[in-house]
């Protein structure tokens, strides 16, 4: 779908893009890196619910070098759009795992142990017209997620380099704790991940491209740049941590916004929406606002959260349905249908941010952006 088509005048509720806030966030992102270190931008889960392909065009136009993605389907979708920059997967390869699509969209696949690695060769040496690729070895070195031990990264960096058709595009790992404030885990990280690379220049390899850093890592500290940094909520304008806004200014890239579809006035003692949660406690008019949880709305914000409409906060009341809101419009009564209401993002002097909804649920600003799925049309804007 190519969303730049879309005519948001006749949609009842849509996700914005602000790719001037995409540029700047990837230009403040560059600004604390060396000049030869490169960016791996990671888009994936659709660009954190924002759109995968127009952030790729977007932040490639800006300069961003790589760009990597979870899964072989969205690396697929990215080259289907036309996007030729270079695609690392940040999932293992395995039996299960479309091999021979990697292949054949040159896309390059993380492998974490000797049994992947193999695979993946064999899998290249059947194939009628075999091609090299590159690949990606993953160390753990702390997360206790993906990765070969990295105390195994020179067998496993030997073992790899003696198949035919792998050549080895980097080295990597990932942070587990970036973003406290106590950096002790992540310094024990990065003394790891040091010294697994020290013991592959041992046995006598010539270092491919290094990375460690997420965003969070990014902004802490330039001892994990290395040749790669591999930023994602960052890029989307959001901070990893309250206590790393000092250190980077970025722009919030996605607002939502909705219609309204109708107003009425309640009498005292109505009940609002299922299983009546709210109960008016005096005549109230009230709006009908089209967007639901199944839009990312999460369910549970029901009760709890405001949207902004005409530069105001107004509330949210009841339960939060599917595909639609009731606001108590007490503050705006002469509100018209049809007027367009800011569910996250800004609207004259008041704010809704992802950190603000993340907070009251207990969540994370990631599990709020990727939540925006695809039934809400995206509407670029420059
Ligand atoms: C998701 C992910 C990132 C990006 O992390 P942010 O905290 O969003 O910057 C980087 N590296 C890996 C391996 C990831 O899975």
């Amino acid at each position: 779908m190519d969303d730049r088509t879309i005519d948001w005048e006749q949609q009842r509720a849509w996700v914005e893009i602000d790719r001037s806030a995409l540029a700047h966030n990837v230009r403040q992102i560059r600004s604390l890196l060396a000049p030869d270190t490169q960016i791996m931008a990671v888009i994936k889960a659709d660009g954190y619910g924002h759109g995968a392909i127009e952030v790729a065009r977007t932040i490639i136009a800006n300069g961003v070098e790589w760009l990597a993605v979870a899964t072989v389907t969205e690396g697929i979708e990215l080259r289907t759009a036309g996007i030729f920059a270079p695609i690392m997967i940040l999932g293992a390869v395995n039996s299960y795992v479309e091999i021979e699509a990697i292949v054949k969209w040159q896309l390059q696949p993380t492998l974490c142990t000797i049994d992947q690695a193999i695979l993946l060769s064999k899998t290249i040496v059947n194939l009628e017209s075999p091609l090299p690729l590159s690949v990606h070895l993953k160390l753990d070195t702390g997360m206790s997620r993906l990765g070969a031990d990295w105390q195994q990264a020179a067998a496993f960096y030997d073992e790899v380099s003696n198949l035919p058709y792998l050549q080895i595009g980097s080295l990597y790992s990932h942070l587990a704790t970036a973003d406290d404030i106590d950096p002790t885990v992540m310094e024990l990280q990065i003394d790891r991940f040091d010294r697994a690379q020290a013991a592959i220049v041992a046995a006598g390899y010539q270092l491919p491209p290094r990375h460690l850093a997420n965003s969070a890592g990014i902004v802490v500290t330039d001892r994990v740049h290395y040749q790669l940094v591999r930023p994602g909520l960052s890029l989307y304008g959001l901070y990893p941590a309250p206590h790393l806004k000092a250190a980077i200014d970025l722009q919030p890239v996605m607002s939502v916004r909705a219609r309204v579809s109708q107003v009425k006035v309640i009498t005292t003692g109505t009940g609002v929406s299922y299983g009546y949660r709210y109960i008016a406690d005096r005549d109230m008019p009230i709006a009908i606002v089209e967007i639901g949880y199944a839009d990312g709305i999460p369910r549970r914000l029901s009760d709890r959260m405001q949207v902004a409409i005409r530069g105001k906060l107004v509330p949210q009341i009841g339960t939060i349905t599917m595909d639609r809101i009731v606001l108590d419009i007490s503050q705006i009564p002469d509100l018209q249908v049809g007027e367009i209401v800011t569910i996250l993002g800004r609207d004259g002097a008041v704010e809704i941010t992802a950190d603000d909804w993340a907070n009251e649920l207990g969540t994370i600003s990631w599990e709020i952006l990727c939540g925006f799925k695809h039934r809400l049309p995206r509407v670029n804007r420059n």
